[in-house]
């Protein structure tokens, strides 16, 4: 498939979209290597990285990719955009956990649908003076995170960007359509669960802000994590949970495929948002016990000198990409048993009410006020 655009590389002068080729005023890169490479000598770049599979027919290189479906399964898609300084800091970020973590957010959606993810298209826009080995490396954490999940790259589109790094990757997955689990199917008395820690990422966050300790704005010297902030115990879990989380895939998929969850979502936006999808979706409402929240054990000795447990991290802190799932009662044994194969742990944290409310109570049943509702994009 390479072959069909190398031969087009006498346009890729400039990585500009093809709208500002005309226009010779417009913001150009400088020389770097990225420039000289130009758009289509980079997607031959990134195209050669790529590994096949029987599933892609057609995969980068020509007009649209061709996959297979596998027999009688549904296709799942789903895309997310991340945008410099609203969802990522390249000071922060080095570019191989951000390629990581780009293509795990994707995957985590189609984890919390019990699906299996399988293809993925990524989109670039770059802008002037981002080096070539930013790309490489950001190319590596993306195709890693994607061999890790057995999901192949498709295909994608690449431009520059007059504002900062934009990546927009499309996931697609399948699954049998009676295994796929939607936020609609909660029922009031369900118990509801997460897989995981929560709060974490939130954490890692605070503390390293409140640190100040970031890496410079295109410093790649190290892929391997960045001194976490000083006092940070552990080896930088707190601060890995937010730059490389791990999407739940297996336990998703083991959780749909025993058909014993009513409905599913993965948590980006903290648990009471999250559940709050579900409730809406489902029509039903719920309380979650603030005081069985998962906690790891770098939250609680990182935590364990202030005067209160900061639940309001765990419950709305986002970023966690574990899964809240609701399920009946009487499977309580049954999902434990049938996640341990993925080692990941699940806790039941509340109970779906038939009332639309969504609450958090502390341990002696009073309301716990959580002061925020999870990130919103325009609040
Ligand atoms: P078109 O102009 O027809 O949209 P492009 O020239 O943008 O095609 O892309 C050529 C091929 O390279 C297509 O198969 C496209 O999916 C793929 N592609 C473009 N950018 C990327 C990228 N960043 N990652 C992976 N594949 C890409
Ligand atoms: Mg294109």
């Amino acid at each position: 498939m390479a072959g069909l655009f190398i031969k087009r590389t006498e346009h890729s002068s400039a990585l500009l979209p093809s709208v500002n080729r005309i226009d010779s005023t417009v913001t150009k890169l400088s020389s770097s290597p990225l420039s000289k490479l130009g758009e289509f000598g980079l997607i031959s770049r990134i195209a050669g990285r790529v590994s096949g599979h029987e599933s892609v027919v057609t995969g980068i290189g020509d007009d649209a990719a061709v996959t297979a479906l596998s027999t009688g399964m549904q296709l799942l898609t789903s895309t997310d955009m991340l945008l410099e300084d609203v969802h990522f800091r390249r000071a922060w970020h080095d570019p191989y956990r951000l390629g990581r973590k780009s293509l795990a957010v994707s995957i985590s959606d189609i984890a919390a649908m019990g699906g299996i993810p399988r293809w993925a298209l990524l989109s670039l826009a770059i802008p002037a003076g981002l080096s070539l080995d930013f790309i490489d490396d950001f190319m590596r954490g993306f195709l890693g995170m994607a061999a890790e999940n057995q999901v192949f790259l498709i295909g994608g589109d690449t431009c520059s960007s007059r504002s900062g790094l934009t990546l927009s990757v499309t996931i697609m997955g399948e699954q049998y359509p009676d295994l796929i689990v939607r936020r609609s199917g909660a029922l009031p008395d369900d118990d509801i669960w997460v897989t995981g820690t929560l709060g974490d990422a939130a954490l890692g966050l605070k503390v390293a802000e409140e640190a100040g300790s970031c890496r410079p704005a295109g410093d790649t010297s190290s892929l391997c994590c960045p001194p976490g902030p000083p006092g940070l115990e552990g080896p930088d879990t707190l601060l890995s949970r937010l730059l490389d989380p791990t999407p739940r895939v297996a336990v998703g998929r083991l959780l749909a495929e025993a058909g014993l969850v009513s409905a599913m979502v993965d948590i980006s936006d903290g648990v009471l948002a999250d559940f709050g999808h579900i409730a809406e979706q489902s029509g039903v409402g719920g309380c979650i016990r603030i005081d069985d929240l998962p906690l790891s054990v770098d939250f609680r000795s990182q935590t364990a000198a202030l005067a209160a447990i900061p639940y309001q991290l765990a419950l709305s802190g986002g970023e966690d990409y574990e899964l809240c799932f609701t399920a009946c009662r009487s499977n309580r044994e049954k999902i434990i048993d049938c996640v341990k194969k993925s080692g990941i742990a699940v806790t039941r944290i509340g109970i779906v009410s038939s009332s639309l409310e969504v609450t958090a109570v502390s341990f002696d049943g009073r309301p716990y006020n959580n002061g925020t509702d999870g990130f919103n994009h325009f609040t």
